[in-house]
């Protein structure tokens, strides 16, 4: 019969390992401290700011957890492979992958530069794409399994209108889980999607800084205000344990309803 797991057992990240990417600022953040606080042991991939890494390594062992900084470039193969040997060479094995990292450019069709486009195609769907492929040859190999997570975004499906590429590589990111979800189920490797809405972190300065957008932007919530990196975390929290067993090749949307809302006209 299938070990159906326990509600609260469900819960319980104790001795996973769990690699995230863009781990030291926003939503990797916050998932690195609330993963790292349920027992998980985290590698916490970075591009800058080692010293905000240290401070972080840190605080997960003032919570009981263990962790350890890895600086990686995701938009580049050779330090994506990187990351997944630390890991492993560090842990023993890579339970929960989560791809968290991400840039957007803010530009439309019509003024995107090839740059533009690169920079974002690279680190938001190239990144993940191989981090995908790395770590789930490696949860194969270890004869476990795992599960990948991907911090994709509502817009991985609803339009932003001038964040353009930033709305072609999520809706990537969407068709990837889809299809890899698929491919490597009967492999025990399972992938996620979650999206969040607007949640307030320093992608958003921008908004955050400027009230009368800030207001629009609530306004267009059913919920009325941005999340907190730890409303996304908590999901993230609960699809790396055991209670997500069942779930694969699928998002999960925590955006305040936003994708929803309506005028009621
Ligand atoms: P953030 O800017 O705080 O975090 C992004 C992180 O990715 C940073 O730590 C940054 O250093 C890292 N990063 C960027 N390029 C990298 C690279 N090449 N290699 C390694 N790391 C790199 O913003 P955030 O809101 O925490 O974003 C995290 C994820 O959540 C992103 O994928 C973003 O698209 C997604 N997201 C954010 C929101 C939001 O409203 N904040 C909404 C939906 C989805």
């Amino acid at each position: 019969m299938t070990q159906v797991p326990h509600a609260l057992a469900s819960l319980c990240l104790q001795d996973k390992v769990i690699v995230v990417t863009g781990g030291n600022s926003g939503i990797g953040k916050a998932i690195v401290e609330v993963v790292g606080s349920l027992g998980a042991k985290v590698v916490i991939d970075y591009r800058s700011h080692p010293e905000r890494t240290e401070e972080l390594i840190d605080e997960v062992g003032e919570l009981g957890g263990r962790s350890i900084g890895v600086q990686a470039d995701v938009s580049k193969l050779e330090d994506l492979q990187q990351l997944i040997d630390t890991a492993v060479q560090t842990f023993g094995k890579i339970d929960v992958m989560v791809n968290n990292a991400g840039i957007e450019t803010r530009t439309s069709i019509l003024d995107t530069s090839p740059e533009d486009f690169d920079n974002v195609m690279n680190v938001n769907l190239r990144g993940v794409f191989f981090a995908t492929q790395y770590a789930a040859k490696q949860m194969i190999s270890q004869g476990s399994g795992g599960r990948i997570i991907n911090i994709s975004s509502v817009h991985e499906d609803w339009p932003m209108p001038n964040n353009t590429p930033y709305c072609v590589a999520k809706g990537g990111v969407r068709m990837l889980t889809r299809t890899a979800g698929v491919e490597l189920a009967d492999k025990g490797v399972s992938i996620v999607n979650v999206g969040p809405g607007a949640v307030a972190t320093p992608i958003n300065d921008s908004t955050m800084n400027d009230p009368e957008l800030l207001a629009k932007l609530n306004a267009a919530i059913p919920i009325g205000r941005m999340a907190q990196p730890a409303e996304i975390a908590s999901v993230v929290a609960f699809l790396a344990g055991n209670g997500a067993s069942y779930m694969t090749a699928t998002s999960v949307f925590a955006d305040g309803g936003i994708m929803m809302s309506s005028p009621g006209l």
